[in-house]
This record gives structure tokens, C-alpha cells and sequence, in this order.
């Protein structure tokens, strides 16, 4: 429902009445282009995690004072980015290709979230500091969360909110919605596998039947689609792996949803969730907050919240 509401009015935005696939996630012409400085940046992300927690703000801002980071772009560096945490008797690095664009901002709010959690979560020791795969991207996103909400509600005009929002859902569909589909995929071709080796055709077959369930009538799968599924890479090497973005990305919507309706407290249970590193399962992680995975509500609150920034979307629209 969510893919498909959104994939609906991002057509109409377009102006067309079907999307080509590939016209997925072209960027709106909404987006802002201005560049933002180095220093504007590590403002925007340290002044969101301040207004949630200075306890956050200051372990964050150690990267900074302390060349945690590296962050410019130069030849022969290493593409993305991440948080490494090296062992917990010394501190996390933090590597970047920082150029500018709000998408970077963004990045430097995960993986300082990443670099946080590795800080909070090193008393555990090396070997049980590493969080299971479940939880490895909660500080990280939710960082993200803090970052964007507070650089949306700085942002006053209209066309340039549109843009943000849908950015943030489009990433958070392909998040949540796409990596389900892949999941789905996976499933239907390890069921069939059982009965005999598979063809191509067939493969493509099932590709085809989970993309146009999740993607809906709003986009028209082109013929050479059939072989996309190629090009993920965790259908051969990690089989499944997929699911633990979708359950990340919920978890922390739901987690977020519990932040935005919290009286007090919910800081220092957040805190005490990092410090906890690898040593509980998540059922025992999330209990203090009332939050419950086997509980089908729990996925609820989190799909909501991406239905709530559909709302803001269709909102502005009108
Ligand atoms: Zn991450």
C-alpha cells in the first residue's frame, strides 16, 4: 500500500501516468543544490543530537575535535562510508566521501549514530561490544531520524520540504517495502529449488510477479527486467541477509514513534539499549520501551510513520 501511494503520486509529480522503472527514484527537480560547507554540516547533525541528548551531542562531537573522521573525497580512497571500531580499548574511525549534497549530511548523521554506539557500547569488551545484525543499524538511522527531522523543520520553503520528504520516503520504501519484495523472491526460488534445478526464464518469471506486486500499477516493469534480480549481490552471498534492513528501518520507526510520544526517560533507556552492545537479544533491548517484535502492532507503529510522511507529502501537494 505504502509503495504504491507513493509510486502513484510521484508518477503524477512526473507527469505521467506510468512510470518507466527506472524513473523510480529519479531526483525531483525540487531538490536543493546548494552545497553545503563541511562546518554547516557537522553543526546541522551535532545541533539535532544536542536537542535530543548533550550526553549524544558530546560523545559525537569527539570525532570532530579529535580527527575521528575522514571525510574529503580524494583519488584512490575507499567509495561509501562507514564507522569502523577498530577494539574498545581505543575509539571508532569514521570514513566519508563528504561532497556537499544533503544526502551527505545525512550520511554523516548515520554513521556518527554507528560511531556512538561503538563508543557507548565498548565497556562490553571485544567480544561481545559488536551488536547482532537486528540491532546493528538502530543508532545509525535513528541518528538520521534526529538529523532530518530537525533539518526539515528549518526548512520553510515549500518546494524544497517536498523534495527532503520525498527523499526520505523513497529511501525508506526501498529500505522496508523493496528489500521485503527481495525477501520474497528469495523465498518462491529456494521453495521451487527443492523440486529440480530452475532456468533463467523461470527466475525471471519470479522476479517479475514480487517487483510488480511491490512496486504497483503505477510502474511498468520494461522488458530486460526479468534479469535485475542479477544484480543483487546478497541472493549468492548472503542468503536472506535482506530482511535485516527492513527489520532495522521498523525498528527504529517504531522506536522513533515512542521518542516523539515520550514524556521523559526515554533518553536514558536509549543510552542503556547502546551500552548493552552484543550481550541481549533484542526482545530484552526493546521490552523497557514496551515495544515487542512478535507483536504485529510493533510493525504497525513503524509502517506508520512512513505512511505519516506520505500524509505530509500528499499534504503539501494539495
Ligand atoms: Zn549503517
Amino acid at each position: 500500500r505504502l509503495s504504491h501511494r507513493y509510486y502513484a503520486m510521484k508518477a503524477r509529480w512526473l507527469g505521467m501516468e506510468v512510470m518507466n522503472h527506472w524513473d523510480r527514484n529519479a531526483p525531483l527537480p525540487e531538490t536543493p543544490q546548494a552545497i553545503i560547507g563541511w562546518d554547516e554540516a557537522k553543526n546541522t547533525v551535532l545541533s539535532a543530537y544536542q536537542r535530543f541528548s548533550p550526553d549524544m551531542a558530546e560523545i559525537a562531537r569527539a570525532f570532530f575535535d579529535r580527527n575521528w573522521i575522514d571525510a574529503p573525497v580524494r583519488p584512490g580512497k575507499s567509495p561509501g562510508a562507514f564507522a569502523h571500531p577498530t577494539v574498545p580499548s581505543a575509539h571508532p574511525y569514521v570514513l566519508l566521501n563528504y561532497m556537499g549534497k544533503p544526502r551527505d549530511v545525512m550520511t554523516l548523521a548515520h554513521e556518527l549514530g554507528h560511531g556512538v554506539h561503538q563508543v557507548l557500547a565498548a565497556g562490553q569488551g571485544a567480544l561481545m561490544a559488536s551488536t547482532p545484525l537486528t540491532l546493528a543499524e538502530t543508532a545509525s538511522v535513528f541518528g538520521e531520524m534526529l538529523t532530518f527531522r530537525s533539518l526539515l523543520d528549518q526548512t520553510t520553503d515549500k518546494r524544497e520540504r517536498k523534495a527532503m520528504l520525498a527523499q526520505k520516503v523513497e529511501d525508506m520504501i526501498n529500505t522496508v517495502v523493496r528489500q521485503i519484495a527481495f525477501y520474497e523472491f528469495e523465498r518462491k526460488v529456494h521453495a521451487e529449488r527443492k523440486n529440480g534445478e530452475l532456468t533463467s526464464d523461470r527466475l525471471g518469471q519470479f522476479w517479475l510477479e514480487v517487483q510488480a506486486e511491490s512496486l504497483g500499477p503505477a510502474i511498468k516493469l520494461r522488458e530486460g527486467y526479468e534479469v535485475f534480480w542479477s544484480y543483487i549481490p546478497h541472493f549468492i552471498h548472503s542468503p536472506f541477509y535482506v530482511y535485516a534492513y527492513a527489520f532495522g528501518d521498523c525498528l527504529v520507526n517504531s522506536l522513533y514513534a515512542v521518542y516523539q510520544n515520550a514524556e521523559r526517560g526515554f533518553q536514558d533507556k536509549y543510552f542503556a539499549m547502546l551500552r548493552a552492545g552484543g550481550t541481549k537479544h533484542h526482545s530484552e533491548l526493546l521490552a523497557p520501551f514496551g515495544l515487542d517484535a512478535t507483536d504485529p502492532a510493533f510493525w504497525q507503529i513503524g509502517l506508520g510513520v512512513i505512511g505519516g510522511l506520505i500524509d505530509e507529502l500528499e499534504a503539501l501537494d494539495n
